[in-house]
């Protein structure tokens, strides 16, 4: 029975991509199994924010790695790639607090635990969004297993690493300045803050020396910290400051005596080149007062009033009020040197806009180095590597200069520290559980510390507690350590780090072994995106227009290592374009297939089985390698050229002839090649892939877990390869004559090559059909020499010189001669209108620079065309 196999006349991604969607996930073929003999390839989702929404660089982030796991996958790896979501404290706190608002309401009226079930109820109803969005990227995810940062299983985790940290002291709790909203009474995270460029003053104060007439100025904008100072500091290669270095100065109005020190941070030409130090009121100086040593003196309370610190006459004042009183006073003593204007960013509340205040509280903190140190090693010996590896460099800096990590928040939606304080002692315990009473005193008035665990610190145990840690699961046997991550260079620090640091300590090993670092994606100017710049392309959006599959190989074709990604729309068309392009391939094959079963025989091949056999076996070993690699762009590049220049444009058009003739071998090549042709695509184009194939004859259940050719070496044919080089170029010769001389395609005309040994000879006589077919050639001569009397229109075809006799009807002299004199006439009135304009002095001065570059190159271009037209007209003159 004839069964011909039709596919819809044209593509349209939506319902197959749904079909397969469906279809892959309840088949459970992204499950792998467990436990497992088999070799193991495994990933871990970098979890997006239950807040998000499907952008571009989760496109890329997500689609990369994608396409590695569908291609281990295929070569018969038990692949497990999990997913899961991120409960980001501050994004979701900004959420529900945005919505308190709308009604009136902060969280502080709402209190703990009402708002915290607002928020389980959000993220029960819109968590889901973004996992919706990443399964219509296609991603091979085993959702069985998807996990949330903030549930059951991480919460226990979360606590037991805590817990373990602690009793070893490598958490503990300290002062650490955070920024505060006077108005609102709470501590804001740095992206709760607006920066606006204000225009306020510079002071110029002079602090005298101790026991001598000199003194030493220092510029502010904030003069009513100087109640607070404990050092002035300059840089080190000052040379102005050389004579007061390790000096001690009297703090005016407060005379407290403080050091001059010496920090290679200070900016030498901000101000006076000497600045004030107050280690309580700015973060800079925090770092430095740390660093030196300096006492926390603080003059400003939670609420913006001057403490008793700040001295009789200060104290209870509002911190601006302060400011004019300090001012009057040390105008009033001389102090004051000089009051300039001058403009700088100030942060304000994003809620009141009220002028944040730096603020002094206790903060936990994890201490770092002793988790760096191993870190640092796996690295450095090899053990993980970064692709492309100049990223190494970047997270060496980082982990050599690492400062310990605060890692308490001053939100709700979160890990709550699982520490408790005895409210009749100030003992602090830190346990699994919530003791019921104190270990030292015995009371049993304890609170929960109230604040919660930076986002970043669950994160940090994403590779292991997503597989059942601490428990020791057959998941954690079977899938840790990870093989590959791939996220942003922005988290290198804040996230892989810290992975690698609480993978070596818990898990007690790599958390991955290599980290793909992705480019950020750009314009197609190379901008950034951004809605200000209304440049954002939507993935969603580009998944609509143009199908999944098209933005999947975009996202490839365009990732290369260590550069950006310069996206355009037109991008996603043109492989919109491929996918339509290996569509009606695909349905003609189909259409031409007349077997069941398929079958190559040997001594039946023609060359153009052994050529193209021969080029998928050198493609299948170039994509491997480039995979291997993670060379996206290239195994991209490879495949779409492989499969549009030489499958669709030459293997298709060459093998007509032979399935007309009802070669089964020629069949049975041509399909085992769109088989395998779209194996090596599925990775890439997993759901064209996957529509086509199933309606190949004797196609699995699905080619997720079909397996992934490898290179046959036995099907290399350099022979063949090399003799259909000759056979293409004689063809794209003869349609270079035809399209130089206006010969329509449809015209059959006769062929002469010059050959010169007789194996070309043989080529050519053996291979004529393919000549006659793809260049519409009714005889095919071979000689050793051309005639001379003979009209002829000449061309090179590779190493051939090949002609096309001039014969009634193929080639109208005249007609030719009268439409190169017509053209040649219009050309050469362009180029003098266009020098005409160069030469005019009035263009020439108002004209941009580009405009006028354009120009210049436009007329070269059209001198380059007249010269061929001339050129052409000569010869044709010749020949009448
Ligand atoms: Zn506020
Ligand atoms: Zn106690």
């Amino acid at each position: 029975m004839k069964n011909k196999r039709i596919l819809e006349k044209a593509y349209d991604p939506t319902p197959v991509e749904e079909k397969w969607s469906t279809y892959w996930i309840d088949e459970g073929l992204f499950i792998p199994e467990v436990p497992s003999s088999k070799k193991v390839f495994s990933m871990v989702l970098p979890p997006p924010n239950v807040t998000g929404s499907l952008h571009m660089g989760h496109a890329l982030c997500f689609t990369l790695p994608d396409i590695i796991v569908r291609w281990r996958r295929m070569q018969g790896y038990n692949t497990l790639w999990l997913p899961g979501t991120d409960h980001a404290s501050i994004a979701v706190h900004n959420v529900i607090e945005q919505s308190l608002e709308e009604k009136g309401l902060t969280r502080e009226k709402v209190g703990r635990e009402e708002f915290l079930k607002i928020a389980w109820d959000w993220k029960n109803k819109y968590g889901g969004v973004i996992i919706n969005q990443l399964k219509k990227l296609g991603t091979s995810l085993d959702w069985s297993r998807e996990r949330f940062t903030l549930d059951k299983g991480f919460s226990r985790a979360v606590r037991h690493v805590f817990v373990d940290l602690y009793d070893e002291g490598l958490i503990y709790r300290d002062y650490y300045l955070v920024n505060r909203c006077p108005h609102c009474g709470t501590v804001l995270s740095d992206i709760e803050i607006e920066h606006k460029e204000k225009q306020a003053k510079l002071y110029t104060i002079k602090y005298p020396l101790l026991n001598s007439k000199e003194s030493i100025t220092v510029a502010t904008t904030r003069p009513e910290t100087m109640l607070g100072d404990t050092a002035v500091a300059v840089h080190p290669d000052d040379e102005r400051f050389t004579q007061f270095q390790g000096k001690t100065v009297l703090l005016p109005l407060v005379n407290r005596e403080i050091p001059v020190i010496t920090d290679e941070r200070v900016e030498m030409d901000f101000g006076t080149g000497a600045v004030k130090v107050t280690p309580a009121h700015d973060p800079v100086d925090f770092e430095l007062g740390k660093q030196h040593n300096l006492e926390q003196v603080i003059v400003i309370d939670g609420s913006g009033k001057m403490t008793e610190e700040a001295g009789e006459e200060f104290k209870g004042l509002d911190r601006f009020e302060c400011r004019e009183k300090v001012l009057s006073k040390l105008e009033e003593m001389g102090f004051l040197e000089k009051t300039e204007d001058y403009q700088h960013s100030v942060g304000h509340c994003y809620r009141c806009q009220t002028v944040i205040e730096p603020y002094l509280s206790w903060q936990w903190f994890v201490r770092i180095e002793p988790l760096a140190k191993e870190a640092i090693r796996v690295v450095e010996e090899g053990e993980i590597e970064f692709i492309p590896p100049n990223w190494a460099k970047t997270y060496f800096e980082w982990m050599y200069n690492i400062h310990d990590w605060c890692i308490s928040r001053q939100l709700w939606w979160g890990h709550r520290i699982p520490a408790w304080y005895c409210k009749e002692c100030d003992h602090i315990m830190v346990a699994m559980e919530a003791p019921q009473k104190c270990e030292k005193c015995q009371g049993s008035a304890l609170v929960q510390e109230e604040d919660v665990l930076d986002t970043w610190f669950s994160s940090a145990l994403w590779p292991f507690v997503t597989m059942g840690w601490p428990e020791e699961t057959d998941d954690l046997k079977t899938f840790y350590p990870t093989d590959l991550m791939s996220t942003g260079f922005d988290i290198i620090f804040f996230w892989v780090a810290r992975m690698i640091m609480m993978g070596l300590k818990f898990a007690r090993d790599i958390p991955f072994r290599h980290v793909y670092i992705n480019g950020l994606v750009r314009d197609f100017k190379r901008r950034k995106m951004s809605k200000s710049e209304g440049n954002i392309i939507d993935p969603l959006e580009m998944i609509d227009k143009y199908g999944t599959d098209a933005l999947r190989f975009t996202m490839a074709a365009l990732a290369i290592p260590g550069a950006d990604i310069s996206l355009s729309e037109e991008r996603m068309a043109g492989y919109r374009a491929f996918a339509n392009k290996i569509w009606n391939a695909s349905r003609f094959v189909l259409m031409s297939l007349e077997s069941e079963e398929f079958q190559a025989k040997e001594e039946e091949l023609t060359l153009a089985d052994r050529w193209i056999r021969s080029r998928l076996a050198e493609i299948t070993a170039e994509l491997n390698d480039a995979l291997e690699q993670y060379k996206f762009y290239d195994a991209a590049d490879k495949i779409y050229h492989f499969i549009w220049h030489e499958f669709c444009d030459w293997y298709i058009e060459l093998v007509k002839p032979d399935l007309k003739a009802g070669n089964k071998t020629s069949e049975a090549v041509l399909a085992e090649t769109l088989d395998h042709i779209l194996r090596l695509l599925h990775p890439f184009m997993p759901y064209i892939t996957e529509e086509i194939w199933k309606y190949l004859p004797l196609s699995g259940k699905s080619l997720v877990t079909a397996s992934f050719p490898q290179e046959d070496k036995n099907l290399k044919d350099k022979k063949a390869e090399k003799e259909m080089k000759y056979l293409q170029e004689a063809i794209i010769g003869v349609r270079t004559i035809r399209a130089e001389n206006r010969i329509p395609p449809k015209q059959k005309i006769e062929l002469w090559i010059k050959v010169k040994k007789d194996e070309e000879k043989r080529l050519i006589l053996d291979n004529q059909t393919y000549i006659q077919t793809l260049a519409n050639i009714r005889r095919i001569e071979t000689l050793d020499q051309f005639p001379d009397e003979k009209k002829l229109l000449k061309g090179v075809a590779g190493s051939w010189e090949i002609a096309i006799p001039i014969e009634e009807g193929v080639f109208n002299l005249k007609q030719e001669k009268q439409r190169l004199d017509k053209e040649l006439a219009k050309i050469t009135q362009d180029i003098e209108r266009i020098e005409k304009r160069l030469q005019n002095t009035d263009f020439l001065k108002h004209a941009p620079k580009n405009v006028i570059q354009e120009t210049k190159g436009r007329v070269q271009e059209l001198q380059v065309k007249k010269a061929k037209l001339e050129e052409s007209l000569e010869h044709i003159l010749s020949l009448i």
